[in-house]
């Protein structure tokens, strides 16, 4: 049974990939920062073919040496460990070091240590492929062919977005940097998603917890858009289970190796997710807003067109069938009743 390294298990995607190396029968080694976010994954998979180790922070220097001379038999890693939040301080020590070292840490002790593994999949996102200064240019698409040009100096003087965008960037390019200078035993896939929303496997203790893509459909849940509905940001999604599946499928798929892949299923606005919620969910018809209530700029879709996408790579190479928005928003609402505020 091949044997498959995965970092930040206790994260929104990881937490979906986890589900589905384990039910295609493969053994896992997940890290994760604590105990405490180790116990509920234990839990939840009892008498699984599953090691929950503790890696406290990807940045540190080798974070990753431990656990993986300890596990020399790898055959395949899922790298999606990387800070996704604006809760920091310092962009440079906080979110960009942490994702650019956290990368190359892997990838690293890996070369050193686990000669087996065939190919490294790499959460990185449609932050490493866009130009800022396009984001609202209909007459320009976007594909894996794209670099972001932002520099690093940008990710550490610019806005919070900017920032993030710059650490999935650099976190990236160390990816095939390193492939490209040390020619390992393993080649690389990466997988750029846009917006990721989507039901939530991993343990959440309450809805304030809830991982920053998410973060709107809380939002909506607790009745916070009744006067009126957020801008959308960039008007591209995927749902989580489709993203996770990108992961599995690149890393089995021999012809993924030393793609990018852009998995993005399409357009959304929030007006559209209102409506879906809306459609599902007739009893919470109380806590939302009205269809008719107004949109911040940048809620709807642009009346000229939003950036271009070709998502045709990741749709053929990988073979994936884009869940839609309406079935992604009303599992997304479901899987958070409950979830105490
Ligand atoms: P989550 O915040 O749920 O997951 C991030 C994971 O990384 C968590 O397990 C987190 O642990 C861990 N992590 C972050 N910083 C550190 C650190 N310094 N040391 C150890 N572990 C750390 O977010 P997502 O699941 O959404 O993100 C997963 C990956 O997907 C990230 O690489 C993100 O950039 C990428 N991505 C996400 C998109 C989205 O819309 N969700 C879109 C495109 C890419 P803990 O929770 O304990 O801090």
């Amino acid at each position: 049974m091949p044997k498959v390294l995965l970092t930040g298990g206790s994260g929104f995607i990881a937490a979906h990939v986890l589900d589905l190396l384990l039910k295609r029968g493969y053994e896992v080694v997940t890290t994760v920062r604590s105990e405490t976010k180790a116990s509920p994954i234990r839990a939840k998979y009892p008498g699984a073919k599953l090691t929950v180790a503790i890696v406290p922070d990807i940045g540190a220097p080798d974070a990753f040496n431990s656990v993986i001379a300890s596990n020399p038999d790898l055959d395949y890693v899922q790298h999606t460990a990387s800070p996704f939040h604006y809760h920091w301080t310092d962009a440079r020590t906080e979110l960009l070091e942490p994702a650019v070292n956290g990368t190359t840490s892997v990838l690293r002790a890996v070369a050193k240590h686990a000669p087996s593994v065939k190919r490294v999949v790499v959460t990185s996102s449609f932050a490493a492929i866009l130009s800022e200064a396009d984001l609202a240019n209909p007459h320009r698409t976007f594909s894996e062919a794209d670099w972001n040009p932002s520099s690093y100096e940008d990710g550490v003087t610019g806005s919070a977005a900017t920032s993030y965008r710059v650490s999935k960037k650099f976190a990236e390019k160390a990816a095939w940097d390193f492939v490209a200078t040390e020619k390992p035993g393993f080649d690389l896939a990466t997988i750029c998603p846009p917006l990721v929303f989507g039901p939530v496997a991993h343990h959440l203790d309450s809805l304030a917890a809830i991982n920053t893509s998410n973060g709107r459909f809380a939002e909506l849940l607790q009745g916070k858009w009744k006067e009126e509905i957020p801008a959308a940001g960039v008007f591209l999604w995927v749902d989580v289970r489709d993203a996770a599946l990108a992961h599995v499928e690149a890393m089995e798929r021999p012809e993924a190796g030393g793609k990018r892949f852009f998995t993005t299923a399409g357009y959304y606005d929030n007006r559209r997710i209102l409506k879906a919620v809306r459609a599902a969910f007739p009893e919470l018809a109380g806590q939302l807003p009205a269809e008719d209530v107004r949109g911040a700029p940048g809620a709807d879709f642009p009346a000229g067109g939003s950036i271009g996408f070709d998502n045709s790579r990741a749709t053929n190479v990988l073979g994936i069938d884009w869940i839609p928005l309406e079935k992604s928003a009303a599992d997304t609402i479901k899987s958070l009743q409950g979830i105490p505020a």
